[in-house]
């Protein structure tokens, strides 16, 4: 009777610690996390038998190897994974925005490795600013006299109010009052800074009258905000920055021009219009303009803030700005970044956001083409078709200029849409792809073309099973 019962039938934990495939874990996992794997299947194997479920070999030694070795890695895989981006959205900010330039990214992986001259001048030997990494270039694109460089954009912003308006009145159109997201409002901002949000005009229609009229004893600086990521159209009037600094000149008062996405170059060569140019902007006079790293810029995320230099002097004595610092990593990337721009044809070439922004619609199209004939070898899509498509740049840049792009759409004939999508968000790495009329959409124009074969791995692991995360790239290394 004994020998018949099933309990008695399962593997010791030692047997399953002694097994092959559990050994192997011992040189990269801790012992007492594999021993409460071994115990939390061999647990649950015990509630099986209870329910009395036959076990059919899933009970034998090896087989509760195996599934405790895949337990042990999916507890400890890494929360932040790579992502084929396939959405089509090249700053898409819930996927960390700007790619860097290979360049940028091994700089920073250099300056995380090992020790640099952050805060020291090799000339002198003596102690230096860590903002002569960046200072310069941005001064040599921009034109500027001086820069510094933070954290991000908000910081920037906040910063900037802080240094040149604290318990002054700030003025900026109402249809300047934006929203960029994540709890970024500009009336919000201004509050935090110190500064007191002085708006003028209407939603739509701002007069150069209007912000003349709201200038008074207690003004400390205009503001002019790019509407990144929404549009007025129709019937409506702004101020020209031109306007607004001749105003500022005559009252004594700084103009500061937020422009967002910090495109250096002109974004017209990608059909792109009236995406605001850091050098036109110092060019018309504003005494500081503030730009995000990680937008059009397509480096590292950082808040850029270039301009007059007895304004970044005052900024840069701000504790603030000590709070906001840039690290590093994020420096080394920013300045190799920066200078990728010193030659317009290698930013073109080399910065990530550059090129798939400036990819032919005819390359594109091969490469669908490409992808969906490779895809169609898999026996698990019951279709695979490619399709002219649109895409927008992303990350609250450029939100009414769409872009032609070419996809592929599949479906899977086991599987609906939403749970293939699924499984490859949850692959090894993670795809994120478009959902339409009941197809998973892969946009080529984001896919880095090193990664077409890797996709389509991840599309054959998504179709054979889910579960088993992981394990083709495991085979890779
Ligand atoms: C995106 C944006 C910001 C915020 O920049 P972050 O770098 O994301 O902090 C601020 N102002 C404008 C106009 C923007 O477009």
């Amino acid at each position: 009777m004994r020998a018949d019962n099933p309990f008695r039938r399962l593997p010791a934990v030692n047997d399953i610690l002694d097994a092959v495939t559990v050994q192997d874990l011992t040189s990269r996992h801790d012992h007492k996390l594999i021993v409460a794997a071994v115990r939390a299947e061999l647990d649950d194997l015990r509630q099986r038998i209870q329910r009395g479920e036959s076990l059919d070999g899933t009970g034998d030694a090896e087989a509760v190897a195996r599934r405790v070795a895949s337990r042990v890695e999916r507890e400890t895989r890494p929360n932040l994974r790579t992502v084929v981006n396939a959405t089509g959205i090249v700053l898409h900010t819930n996927l960390g925005r700007s790619p860097l330039a290979e360049e940028a990214a091994r700089a920073a992986y250099e300056a995380a490795r090992g020790y640099l001259n952050l805060e020291l001048d090799l000339e002198t030997g003596k102690r230096s600013s860590r903002q002569s990494a960046v200072r310069d270039w941005i001064c040599r694109l921009t034109g500027a006299e001086s820069a510094t460089a933070v954290n991000n954009n908000a910081a920037a912003t906040v910063i900037v109010l802080r240094a040149l308006a604290m318990g002054k009145e700030v003025v900026i159109s109402r249809g300047q009052l934006i929203e960029i997201g994540g709890s970024f409002r500009i009336p919000d901002i201004m509050a935090v800074s110190g500064a007191i949000l002085r708006e003028v005009g209407t939603t739509n229609i701002t007069r150069l009258a209007d912000y003349e009229r709201a200038l008074g004893p207690n003004t400390g600086a205009l503001l002019q905000v790019h509407s990144s990521n929404y549009r007025i159209s129709g019937f409506t009037k702004s101020v020209a920055l031109a306007d607004l600094v001749a105003l500022g000149k005559q009252h004594g008062l700084p103009v500061i021009d937020d422009i967002g996405s910090g495109a250096l170059l002109d974004f017209a060569r990608f059909g792109f219009e009236g995406e605001p140019v850091a050098r036109s902007s110092i060019a018309a006079g504003a005494d500081l303009v503030l730009f995000s790293g990680d937008k059009l810029l397509g480096g590292p995320q950082a808040g850029i803030i270039a301009g007059r230099k007895e304004w970044i002097q005052k900024i840069e004595k701000d504790p603030l700005t000590r709070a906001f610092r840039l690290d590093k990593m994020t420096l080394a990337a920013l300045e190799a970044t920066l200078r990728l721009y010193l030659n317009e044809e290698r930013a073109l070439g080399e910065v990530p956001v550059l090129r798939m922004l400036g990819t032919p619609l005819a390359e594109l199209r091969q490469r669908a083409e490409q992808l969906a004939e490779r895809l169609r070898t898999l026996p698990g899509l019951a279709s695979v078709t490619t399709a002219e498509d649109v895409a927008y740049v992303g990350g609250g840049s450029l939100p009414d200029q769409s872009m032609k792009s070419w996809v592929v759409e599949v479906e899977a004939k086991a599987i609906g849409d939403e749970e293939f999508a699924r499984r490859l968000r949850l692959g090894n790495p993670a795809v994120m792809a478009r959902l339409r009329g009941g197809k998973v959409v892969f946009d080529v124009r984001t896919i880095f073309e090193h990664q077409q074969s890797i996709l389509i791995e991840a599309v054959r692991c998504a179709l054979e099973k889910s579960a088993e995360q992981g394990s083709f790239r495991e085979k890779e290394r």
